[in-house]
C-alpha cells in the first residue's frame, strides 16, 4: 500500500504541494499518496496525531502551524532548532522528527536554478516572521558574509538578530536600511520575506538598494510579477525572481528526508510555471 503524506495548514485549499509531490513520486517511482489536510486553528496536534494514527508517515506544515509542529516534535534537526520552526514532520513509531526545509529551498533555488552562489555575498532580508527566521542560518551556512534583517516592526528584527548571537547578523527597521547601506556597503541579494504579496504599497526602503543588488527575490509567487519584484525592477535591479522555485526546492528537500531520494526539480518548475500562466490566462 502507498505511504501517506500530507500538507497541513489553515487555509490549505490553495496549496500546490500535492501536485509537486505527485510529480516527484511519478518521476522517482516512489509509491506515495500526498493529500491536503485542513486543521482548525488550535487543533494542530490533534489533527497531526490523528493522521499518524491512520497510518500517515509525514506532514509538511504551513501557516499558521509551524510553531505547533516545532512543539509536537520529539526530536528536531539542527536547522529546525536554528529556525525555531518546523515545516516537516516524519513519523516513525512514537518518534516524531521535526525539520525545516525552507532555508535549504531558498539557498538551492538561488544557487542552482538562478546560478547565484551565496559565498561571500551580503544579504538583506525584508521581514522577520516565520519564513525569515527559517532562512538566516542556511544563508550563513552557504557562505553569506552578512545578513541584515529589516522589518516593519523594528523590535522584531532586532530580537531575531540578537537571538542568533552571530556578529554577521543585524536587525533594524525599514527606516534604518539607508544607514545600513552607508555603514556596510551594498547588498548583493535582497529577499522579501514579508507577506506583502501582489498588491499594496511598495516597501519603504531606499531606491538605491535595488540598482546595487544582483538579485531581488520574493518568497511569494504568482503568475504576474509581485509588488516587490516590480519595485526592484523599477529601481534598476538586474534580476528578479518570485518564490515558486523555493516552494519546489523545499518540497524536494522534504521528499529527500522522507524517501531518501532527491527528485529532479527543473521539470516540475517548468510545469508549475506553465500551469500558473495558464490559470492566469483563463
Ligand atoms: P509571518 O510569520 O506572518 O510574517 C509576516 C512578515 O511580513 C512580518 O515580518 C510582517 O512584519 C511583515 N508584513 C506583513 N504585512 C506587511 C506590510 N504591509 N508591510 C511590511 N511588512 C509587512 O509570515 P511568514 O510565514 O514569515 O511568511 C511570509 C511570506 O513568505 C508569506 O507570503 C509566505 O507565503 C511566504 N513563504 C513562501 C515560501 C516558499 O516556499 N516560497 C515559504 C515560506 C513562506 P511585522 O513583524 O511588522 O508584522
Amino acid at each position: 500500500m502507498a505511504d501517506r503524506y500530507a500538507v497541513i495548514g489553515n487555509p490549505i485549499a490553495h496549496s500546490r504541494s500535492p501536485a509537486i509531490h505527485a510529480r516527484f513520486a511519478a518521476a522517482t517511482g516512489q509509491d506515495i499518496v500526498y493529500e491536503r489536510l485542513l486543521a482548525p486553528v488550535g487543533g494542530f496536534a490533534e489533527a497531526a496525531l490523528r493522521f499518524r494514527a491512520e497510518g500517515g508517515r509525514g506532514l509538511n506544515v504551513t501557516l499558521p502551524f509551524k510553531l505547533d509542529a516545532f512543539a509536537l516534535a520529539t526530536e528536531r534537526s539542527a536547522r529546525a532548532e536554528a529556525a525555531g520552526a518546523v515545516n516537516l514532520l516524519a513519523f516513525d513509531g512514537e518518534r516524531i522528527f521535526g525539520d525545516n526545509t525552507d532555508g535549504a529551498g531558498l539557498v538551492r533555488d538561488v544557487e542552482v536554478r538562478l546560478g547565484v552562489p551565496l559565498a561571500g555575498r551580503s544579504v538583506l532580508l525584508l521581514g522577520a516572521g516565520g519564513a525569515a527566521r527559517g532562512v538566516i542560518r542556511p544563508l550563513l551556512d552557504a557562505g553569506a558574509t552578512r545578513v541584515a534583517i529589516a522589518n516593519r516592526t523594528a523590535a522584531r528584527a532586532r530580537e531575531l538578530a540578537t537571538g542568533l548571537g552571530d556578529a554577521r547578523v543585524a536587525g533594524c527597521g525599514f527606516d534604518e536600511v539607508g544607514a545600513m547601506l552607508d555603514g556596510g556597503g551594498p547588498f548583493d541579494l535582497l529577499v522579501n520575506a514579508t507577506s506583502t504579496g501582489l498588491g499594496g504599497e511598495a516597501l519603504p526602503v531606499p531606491g538605491a538598494l535595488f540598482a546595487a543588488a544582483l538579485l531581488a527575490y520574493d518568497m511569494v509567487y504568482a503568475a504576474a510579477p509581485t509588488r516587490f519584484m516590480a519595485q526592484a525592477e523599477a529601481g534598476g535591479c538586474p534580476r528578479v525572481s518570485d518564490g515558486l522555485g523555493m516552494l519546489i526546492e523545499q518540497a524536494a528537500e522534504s521528499f529527500l528526508v522522507w524517501r531518501g531520494v532527491r527528485p529532479d526539480t527543473a521539470p516540475v518548475y517548468a510545469a508549475l510555471r506553465a500551469e500558473l500562466a495558464a490559470e492566469a490566462a483563463r
